[in-house]
């Protein structure tokens, strides 16, 4: 395996470097100001500095780096992509500047593979073009949602219209005023094996029908202004030709959708790791207790190296992951996958949680970004799916590798 950057890889982190200095850092606090800052999140609006940041991203030609298709950016393998998304995750605002942020990734990936001619002109022309922002609707309040071929709202076959039905939460970026629709996950073939039940469906946002009945906080922050909705459905009829791929064929684009994206939020993860341990180091060599820096008392220097190490095993292992799904595609890097998906955050969290340590109050105030890295990082433990689900994944193809080896 070679994870070492190539000279394109090399100057684009380069270029990134210095974006993310010169420009997203001075920028965080302002587009922090210029947020509308209340629960109503129909008074949401874009901060401005986001739309100058993207402008002056896109005209640097750092644009959809994360896409694979050379068409549409400069056509990245994972291995690749993997140092660049990392540095993204140093800041929140970053990814969205380079129009790299998640839910847009994994809908823009999903109409790159599967959309029809008319559907990629409408809807994912303006999301590479960062003009517009979508949703993905498939968790259910009333259903265990960890486990998808649970999800009970329905996409029913009605002549040439689909018909929507059902209510999702958790649905990220609803909240946008720049988002215009949502990818719908629902029944659609209620007699079919169930991973061949569910359909998505692009859903317009002003479709009638679709309500969006609150946003949810998360640690008691609406994650302004993209916001998780509680969103419901109600006889949304749509022209069939809203169906993406086919009806029943939900699942085999989950496969696709989370395909290279599958790792993106993991890299970044890592990025925010780095940005903890880093304002970890700062703090604690120039602040002094009982005559000493912060650095020097108690077991400080070993939870600097611990962290230093956890974060280096867990780049190894994103790395390796890309590695496999470039050379060998995504059945081949299942394993790799999943457990990456329980390290990266899990890692971001430690980092996250030491740093706020060493930095006392001011650890857990919203002078540092502390307290936001470790929500950040707690939160992607459900919402990249739970934990104990990927465990469950790598254990069973664990058993099974075992088994073959003894046959
Ligand atoms: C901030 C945030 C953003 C999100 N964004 C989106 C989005 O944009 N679109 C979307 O559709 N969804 C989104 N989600 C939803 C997320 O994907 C789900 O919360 C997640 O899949 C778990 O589903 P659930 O909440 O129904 O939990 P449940 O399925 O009820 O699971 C609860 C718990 O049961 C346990 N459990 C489940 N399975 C197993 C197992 N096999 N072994 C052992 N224990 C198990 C785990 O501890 C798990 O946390 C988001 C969630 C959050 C918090």
């Amino acid at each position: 395996m070679d994870f070492s950057h190539s000279e394109r890889v090399q100057g684009l982190r380069e270029r990134l470097l210095r974006f993310m200095r010169d420009e997203i850092v001075p920028a965080e606090p302002v587009y922090a100001a210029q947020l509308a800052g209340g629960s109503d999140w129909r008074a949401w609006r874009q901060p401005a500095v986001m739309e100058t940041l993207k402008a002056k991203a896109r005209e640097a030609g750092l644009w959809n780096l994360f896409l694979p298709e050379a068409e549409f950016g400069p056509g990245l393998s994972n291995v690749e992509y993997a140092p660049l998304a990392e540095i993204m995750g140093h800041s929140f605002i970053a990814p969205e500047v380079f129009n790299c942020n998640a839910p847009d990734t994994g809908n823009m990936e999903v109409l790159v593979r599967y959309g029809t001619p008319a559907q990629r002109e409408r809807w994912l022309q303006p999301l590479l073009d960062g003009r517009i922002r979508s949703a993905f609707c498939m968790t259910e309040p009333d259903v265990a949602s960890s486990d998808a071929t649970n999800m009970r709202a329905t996409a029913r076959l009605e002549g040439d219209e689909v018909v929507l039905d059902g209510r999702k939460w958790w649905s990220t970026g609803i909240g946008h005023p720049h988002c215009r629709f949502a990818i719908f996950m629902g029944m659609g073939v209620p007699d079919a094996p169930p991973h061949q039940r569910h359909t998505m469906v692009i859903c317009p946002l002003d479709a009638p029908g679709v309500r969006v009945e609150r946003m949810l906080p998360v640690f008691h922050d609406y994650d302004e202004p993209s916001g998780h909705g509680e969103v419901s459905f109600t006889n949304v009829r749509l022209p069939a030709d809203h169906i993406v791929l086919g009806s029943g064929r939900g699942f085999e684009i989950a496969q696709g959708r989370l395909g290279p994206g599958r790792i993106h939020h993991c890299m970044r993860a890592i990025g925010a790791a780095e940005r903890a341990l880093s304002l970890l180091c700062a703090r604690a060599s120039s602040r002094t207790a009982f005559g000493k820096p912060l650095a020097e008392l108690g077991g400080n220097a070993d939870v600097v190296a611990d962290l230093r190490i956890a974060i280096e095993q867990a780049r190894l292992l994103t790395l390796k992951a890309a590695w496999l799904i470039d050379t060998e595609g995504v059945k081949a890097a299942m394993s790799e996958i999943s457990q990456i998906k329980v390290v990266a955050p899990m890692v971001a969290q430690q980092a996250a949680d030491a740093a706020m340590q060493v930095h006392g109050g001011a650890g857990v105030s919203d002078d540092f970004p502390l307290a936001a890295l470790y929500a950040y990082a707690r939160v992607l433990r459900l919402a990249d799916g739970p934990d104990e689900v990927h465990r469950a994944l790598v254990a069973k193809l664990e058993f099974k590798a075992q088994a073959k080896a003894r046959a």
